[in-house]
């Protein structure tokens, strides 16, 4: 068995774990494993043990590979969880499957307008800067709601949850039981939260997706 497999078989345990011990259903997190960084041949191992979930945070990267995965692995879903430009929507949503990094009104517009011309119906989530980093994406706490509402009203778009990534340095159970609370009062289901080195606790909070990369394919070279 590869390292990746056996890395994978580890986490659907400790996922399961995890839902029993939060008294949730098994199987109700979906396993997002984020393979940025990683080739097509580090990538083919985690797809012919049966994974079929993966996320990519660029659009450029993500064309290089995923096009011919997608070929040989059609039931594959992609899910990009890094900032997105507006010049890159058209590919973006010709590519992924569900987008996690809605966060502007300027990328809610794009996405739609794509949605439409390409009439591919996307899963989408908005992101939350729920830590307000200047550096990171995402909306601020406050205005989320609004957001979340105007994406619907205004441009039509099916938005399904909400995506945050917490402080690096700080504890992540304030950050994701807030977009827990933001995800209630915005009425959606969905929570992107929890990476490799807290998707247990996320999952406790209510995580609904969880996005493992270095802890499904290894360490990344820093980029
Ligand atoms: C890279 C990345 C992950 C995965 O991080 P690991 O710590 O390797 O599990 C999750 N979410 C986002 C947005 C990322 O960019």
């Amino acid at each position: 068995m590869s390292m990746v497999t056996q890395n994978l078989q580890n986490i659907y345990q400790s996922i399961l774990k995890a839902e029993k011990y939060s008294n949730r259903e098994p199987d109700c997190v979906t396993l997002i494993a984020v393979s940025k960084t990683f080739g097509i041949d580090d990538i083919r191992p985690a797809l012919e043990a049966g994974h079929r979930v993966f996320g990519e945070n660029r659009v450029q990267e993500s064309q290089s590979k995923w096009p011919q995965l997608k070929e040989e692995y059609p039931d594959a879903e992609l899910h990009l969880i890094g900032p997105l430009q507006s010049n890159k929507a058209k590919e973006a949503v010709g590519l992924f499957d569900v987008i996690h990094t809605i966060d502007r009104e300027k990328i809610a517009s794009a996405i739609a307008r794509e949605i439409q011309a390409q009439q591919k119906p996307l899963q989408l989530f908005v992101q939350v800067n729920t830590g307000l980093e200047p550096q990171k994406a995402g909306i601020a706490p406050d205005k989320a709601i609004e957001f979340v509402q105007r994406c619907r009203n205004t441009h039509n778009l099916d938005i399904c949850g909400l995506m945050c990534i917490p402080p690096f340095e700080e504890n992540p159970g304030p950050h994701f039981a807030l977009l827990a609370k933001l995800a209630q009062q915005a009425s959606v289901d969905g929570l992107s939260m929890g990476m490799s080195a807290d998707y247990e606790t996320a999952i406790k909070f209510g995580a609904t997706h969880v996005r493992v990369g270095s802890a499904i394919f290894g360490t990344r070279d820093k980029i």
